[in-house]
Formats: structure tokens, sequence, C-alpha cells
């Protein structure tokens, strides 16, 4: 008999929960990969992104053939076909088991309830780990037992919890008697480039890179992470999004870097730990309120506002063209590395929902058809909350300002002279000042709009549709 691991965001040998299980039972273990192509363009997975989960399945399957276990990949190109696609793997590898760590979208979740019924029927076992989350979504309540609706009590009750109970690391698999790896469906991910630089392919790039951050910049990070000039942040999202590296792996690493304390030492290591409880935060988010998964924004008050749906200024907004440096820079920073810096995507966000008035869930599903971390509960979270619609969103009156967010986080104009090469030259005086006769002078697009007018039509886009103002927790 065999026990079947089906690999989907735990893309790794590492701290793999469902791998660890498996190996436990003394059965041949046997890998598979689902390739859902269809359903991932329903779900907007942009180029990138599909480049960077298939070049991760492709080195696990390598790195599974050394350790002796096969990682079979299969085309079942919608969630709806991977019931019958386990079932026909499972019979004919004589599987007595599948499993697998636990996803939390909603189509996600519907497509489990239908395999492990598909497996019942034929007697076959299905397990459900929580391995994407340090402490599974579910599991942390409000003394009344409900799910938290709000960052910092939810962040205090986590703290709480994971310091009783810190969940440990597993370790890979010995390697076995290495095997051949099957063969690989006809199937190529859409064309894209990924700079090998930006986005090395491998665990043990992965764990490079954290190595490299906790070694140093992790006691800058307090300050260094709000400058998007700086290389001040991990650039692990699109490792933790797919499951290359374990978030486990993070926090460890983060806790020795700061000699075990969680909330004193390093003020570095305690705010970038905090990133990590917000990216919990959100996955408790998405599996406690399913809507958020179906386009519905997390406050249903909201659904009143009467967004706009103007395609020419969406467009501008895209291609970075607004006239506003900064947040251009930022939209050509996330269409040449399918990644942009988390100020800017706070900003980028505001600019469009707030300054725009435009729909929010437009921006969520071009930041995820571009960005090479798209994850739906990290970036739905991220745009309910820049635009004031989801938990702990920012109180709809507190809006970004593109000007005085240069001042204070590019004041050099370093930054928007990399990505805007076409100001590059251009003053620092003028870098600061959208509009300024340089800039046009340069062919560079006048303000498209009057940050003044735009904050007093977004003012009364809320006032109108009756919405309370929500307390705001992330400054
Ligand atoms: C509009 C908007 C959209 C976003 N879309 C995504 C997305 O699709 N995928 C994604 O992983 N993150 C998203 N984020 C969160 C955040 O911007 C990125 O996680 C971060 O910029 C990634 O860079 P890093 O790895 O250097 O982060 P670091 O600063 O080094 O943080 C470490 C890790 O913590 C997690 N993290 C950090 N900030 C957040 C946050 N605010 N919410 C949830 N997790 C966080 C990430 O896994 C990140 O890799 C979005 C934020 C906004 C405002």
């Amino acid at each position: 008999m065999s026990t079947i691991v089906w690999f989907r965001s735990d893309l790794r040998c590492d701290d793999n929960a469902a791998l660890s299980a498996a190996c436990a039972t003394g059965e041949r273990v046997i890998g598979l990969f689902l390739l859902a192509d269809a359903q991932w363009q329903r779900h907007d997975w942009g180029a990138r992104k599909q480049q960077f989960v298939w070049r991760h399945v492709l080195a696990l399957r390598a790195a599974l053939a050394r350790r002796g276990i096969e990682l079979w990949v299969l085309r079942a190109p919608r969630f709806s076909d991977a019931g019958q696609a386990l079932l026909d793997f499972a019979r004919e590898r004589h599987g007595s088991c599948v499993i697998a760590s636990a996803e939390y979208g909603a189509d996600e979740t519907e497509r489990d309830v239908r395999v492990a019924a598909a497996l019942a029927g034929a007697g076959i076992g299905w397990r459900l780990l929580q391995d994407y989350c340090l402490l599974p979504p579910g599991s942390v309540r409000t003394r009344e037992g409900a799910a938290f609706k709000v960052y910092s009590p939810f962040r205090r009750a986590w703290l709480e919890l994971v310091r009783v109970d810190s969940p440990s690391c597993m370790s890979a698999p010995e390697a076995g008697p290495p095997v051949e790896p099957p063969p690989l469906p006809a199937w190529e991910p859409p064309d894209a480039t990924l700079d090998p630089v930006w986005w090395p392919v491998g665990e043990e790039a992965a764990h490079d890179r954290l190595a490299d951050f906790c070694t140093d910049r992790i006691h800058r990070y307090n300050v260094d992470r709000d400058i998007p000039a700086l290389d001040g942040t991990s650039r692990l999202s699109p490792y933790l999004a797919v499951g290359v590296l374990s978030v486990r792996r993070c926090l460890q690493a983060a806790l020795a870097a700061n000699h075990g304390e969680w909330d004193s030492g390093s003020q570095g290591a305690q705010i970038w730990i905090n990133e990590l409880i917000w990216r919990e935060f959100y996955s408790h988010i998405l599996q406690a309120f399913p809507a958020v998964s179906r386009n519905r924004p997390f406050r249903p008050d909201t659904d009143r506002i009467s967004w706009r749906q103007d395609e020419a200024d969406f467009n501008r907004w895209r291609d970075g063209l607004t006239g506003f440096p900064l947040v251009d820079a930022a939209m050509r920073q996330l269409s040449a590395t399918g990644w942009m810096h988390n100020r800017l995507r706070m900003l980028a966000g505001m600019f469009l929902s707030k300054h725009l008035l435009i729909d929010w869930r437009r921006g969520e599903r071009c930041f995820m058809e571009e960005l090479v971390d798209g994850e739906l509960a990290a970036n739905n979270g991220g745009w309910q909350w820049s635009a004031s619609t989801g938990t702990d969103a920012a109180p709809y009156f507190r809006i970004l300002s593109p000007e005085r967010q240069a001042v204070r986080f590019d004041s050099e104009g370093v930054f928007v002279r990399e990505y805007l090469p076409e100001i590059a030259n251009c003053s620092r005086k003028a870098l600061l000042k959208p509009g300024h006769p340089e800039l046009l002078a340069a062919g560079y697009p006048a303000p498209m709009l009057d940050t003044r007018a735009a904050r007093e039509r977004v003012m009364s886009a809320f006032r109108n549709a009756g919405i309370e103002a929500a307390e705001d927790a992330r400054g």
C-alpha cells in the first residue's frame, strides 16, 4: 500500500507536515501535484505566479526524487476535476490514504469537501493537516468563541497561544535510494520573465534569503521597511505564498536572531514577527468569513458605495501614468519585477480606491495578475484595508497623500528615479512636486487629479452610503 501526499501551497521537503506524516506511516510515499490551470486563471493568477509555481514544482520533483520519492504531476484543470483525478491516481497506486495541507479560500475548501467524499466512497483515507499558518485558522477565538475581526486583539490572543505551545519544525525526510522523476504532462506555464536575482528557484535559495535577512537586516527592519529604495524587507513573500518556505522556519529564525525574545530586544525582529502575524490574521479571516473569497467586502455596509467604473482612469493607474511620481514608480516596479514594496502597495491601493474612487476589486485583480507573491488572503486583506471596506480598515477619511508619502519615504527621489527613467534627471524638488514644469518638460504627465477634490469626492461617497468610520490599527 502507499500513502499519497497531495502538494498544493506547500511546495517543499523541509518542515512539511503532510510529507512528514506520510513518511511516518511506514508505507511507500508518493507525491502528487495537480495542475489546475483553468482554475488558476479563474483565480486571476498571472503568468509570473504560474511560472514561479511551476519552477518550484519541478525543483520539488527533483528534490523528492533524490530522496527516493516520486512526485507525479497531472493535469486537472478545474477544482471540480480534482476528486476523480485523485481517485484514479490512488486506485492505480494502491493508495490507502491521501494527505494534504489545508488551503482556506472558499473554492479550495469546497474542492476538499468533494475530494474527501470521493475518496471516502472508495474506502481511501483523507487527512487534511494545518500547515500554512503557525496556528490553524479557527483556533484563535475571542472569549465568546467568535473569530477576531480586528488585528490587535487577535495578535494578543495569538501570542498568548503560541507562547504556550510554540510550534516546532520538522526535518525533511531522510534520503532514500534515488528514483527517476516521473514523466511530466505536456503543459507549459504562460511565458513570463522571472529575474533570477530577485526570484531564485528552490528551497535552498529561500532558506539562504531568510538566513541573510535574519543575520543583519532584520535588526534595522523597524526603520528600513518603510523606505522603498532600500532592500529593507525580506522579499520572502512569494516563497511563503506557495510554501517553498514554512512560516515556522521564519518565526524560528526571527526568534533566534532576537535571542528567543518575542516582545523585547531587537525592535526590528519584533516588528517583523508582527508582519508574520498579519499574514496569520488574514488567513484566519479568509477561513472564518468565506464571503471575502467571493468578491464581497468584509463590511457589508460598504457595498452601498457607488464606485466609479472609469476604464481610462484605471488604465492610467495600472500603467503608472497618474502624474504622481511615487504612485507611478510603484506601479512600474510591479510590472517590472512582479513585486511591490508594502508601503507602496498601501499607497497605490489607496490611490485607486480613494483618490480615483474605483472599485477596489479591480485593483485586487490587477495585483493578482501581476504579483509573483499573489495570495488571496493577504491581497484581499490589503485591498480591503486600503479601500476601508475590510477588517481594521483605515477610517475612510485617512487617505495616504502621494505627495506627503514621497516626502517622508523617498525624499531624495532615489526610488522614483530607478523606476521612472524619463524623469531620472529632474531635480529632487521637481520629483516631489507633481506637475512641476521640469517633469512636464521631460514628457511626464501632469497629475490626473486634484488630490483635495478627490478627497472630497471619496468622503462624500462614503458619507452618502451612510458608512461609519472604523478605528484604525495599522497607522
Ligand atoms: C494592497 C495590498 C496587497 C497585498 N497583496 C499581497 C499578496 O498578494 N501577497 C502577499 O504575500 N502579501 C501581500 N500584501 C502584504 C505585503 O505588502 C507583502 O506581504 C510584503 O510587501 C511582501 O514583502 P516582503 O516579503 O519583503 O515582506 P516582509 O516585510 O519581509 O514581511 C515578511 C512576511 O510577512 C508577511 N506579510 C508582511 N506584511 C503583510 C501584510 N500586510 N499582510 C499579510 N502578510 C504580510 C509576508 O508573508 C511577508 O513575506 C499586500 C498588501 C497590500 C497593502
